[in-house]
């Protein structure tokens, strides 16, 4: 099956079959990994394809292709982690451009803009995008990009992405998005007008904690050229051995994410009428302000929840500590469920100013909720709850 042909086909049968074909020389269902480094060309500089594996490597492609195909792409291109997905598109730029990026973006990204590319006479500028229009005053003659992520961590504020990609066409820029916490199954930026959509693999797509990668997709030719000469000049590529148990993550990131978003939502629904509860910020709940928007732009709502608990640093820490199966951890999206404090853990890199500017107080946590029964996961919550006084 070629990838040209699964791409009509449905989100779950693309998964399962984009870019994996039977290994020709066996019959193995499963193709085998393919670790060798380099090669053999019949005759110098005639070759099946494949030269030497940092250019390019029949696992890491397989894992491309399904990727893009799931994005409704047609170039995908995999790297060692999200961070070097930044990394490597900020080096398209050159000394003097400029780029405007949400404001609440994640805590590596703003680190890359604000610490490393500004050393190479890359500048960024930072914007409250809740309200698209909010872009406009910010272009200037050199603005080369708009980076934008939605929903935004951990206050899960929706960005309207079609507005932002005409904004930024009108001024010349392109449009990146970080689909890492929808995951394609959600969210296709690229049918949205953007430019290039970026995951951390490490997240849903992968989907069990055991791998840190990254990947983006674009339907441009020329970008993708300029990206994978990138890709193989910076050198950040994923081993092979990563792709494939990326790849085997993805066959199952449908009945994933149908679950995963069918928990959130039913967690949702009972924290929002719990009274050790201040606030629970979810795109599926009716009271989410952007809830109108999530509906629109997305296919569903995700696995992220934020919430405020009603209580002081101790309470927190308590309910935190209380809890059985929901797991004390950064990061997310794996089939078990993950709980942080933004204000300590993830975002505590942000100055004070910046997470009270941000909505990041003491008593927001963010859950990532997992793909458990949810019987259990809402009994760990009501337990730890109940006695987190
Ligand atoms: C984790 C994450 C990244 C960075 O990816 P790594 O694989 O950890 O380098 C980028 N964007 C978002 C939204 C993330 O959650």
């Amino acid at each position: 099956m070629t990838p040209s042909s699964t791409t009509s086909s449905g989100f779950g049968t693309r998964a399962i079959h984009a870019g994996q074909e039977p290994d020709p020389a066996s019959g193995a269902v499963i193709p085998p990994i393919s670790l060798s480094t380099t090669f053999k060309q019949s005759a110098a500089g005639v070759h099946s394809g494949y030269e030497y594996s940092r250019s390019g490597n029949p696992t890491r492609n397989n894992f491309e292709t399904a990727v893009a195909a799931l994005e409704g792409g047609k170039y995908g291109l995999a790297f060692a982690s999200g961070s070097s997905v930044t990394a490597t598109v900020l080096n398209t730029l050159h000394s003097g451009a400029h780029l405007i990026s949400v404001n609440d973006v994640y805590g590596g990204t703003y680190r890359y803009f604000t610490k490393v590319a500004v050393h190479n006479g890359v500048e960024a500028t930072f914007v409250d995008l809740n309200d698209a229009a909010n872009v406009k005053p910010h272009f200037k003659e050199n603005t080369k990009l708009v980076w934008v992520e939605t929903p935004t961590n951990p206050t899960l504020r929706i960005i309207d992405i079609r507005a932002i990609a005409d904004y930024a066409h009108e001024h010349g820029a392109l449009l990146v998005v970080d689909n890492t916490f929808m995951s394609p199954y959600f969210q296709n930026p690229l049918a949205l007008g953007a430019d290039i959509v970026l995951h951390s693999v490490t997240k849903y797509i992968n989907g069990h904690s055991d791998v840190v990668m990254g990947v983006l997709v674009t339907n441009d030719p020329a970008i993708h050229e300029k990206l994978q000469f990138m890709q193989n000049a910076m050198g950040a590529v994923p081993s092979a051995f990563d792709c494939f148990l990326a790849r085997r993550g993805l066959m199952t990131l449908e009945i994933r994410m149908q679950r995963h978003a069918a928990n959130a939502q039913t967690l949702a629904e009972y924290l929002e009428v719990n009274p050790h509860i201040e606030q629970v910020i979810y795109p599926g709940l009716p009271s989410h302000p952007n809830h109108d928007l999530a509906k629109q732009q997305q296919r569903g709502f995700g696995g992220m929840i934020s919430f405020r608990v009603k209580g002081n640093l101790a309470n927190v820490n308590k309910f935190l500590s209380n809890l059985k199966y929901i797991t004390l951890a950064e990061s997310l999206g794996g089939v078990e469920s993950l709980i942080e404090l933004p204000c300590i853990m993830t975002h505590g890199a942000v100055s004070p100013e910046d997470r009270a500017k941000l909505g990041i107080t003491e008593n927001l946590v963010r859950l990532s909720v997992g793909i458990e029964n949810i019987e259990d996961l809402l009994a760990d919550l009501k337990q730890a709850l109940d006695n987190m006084a």
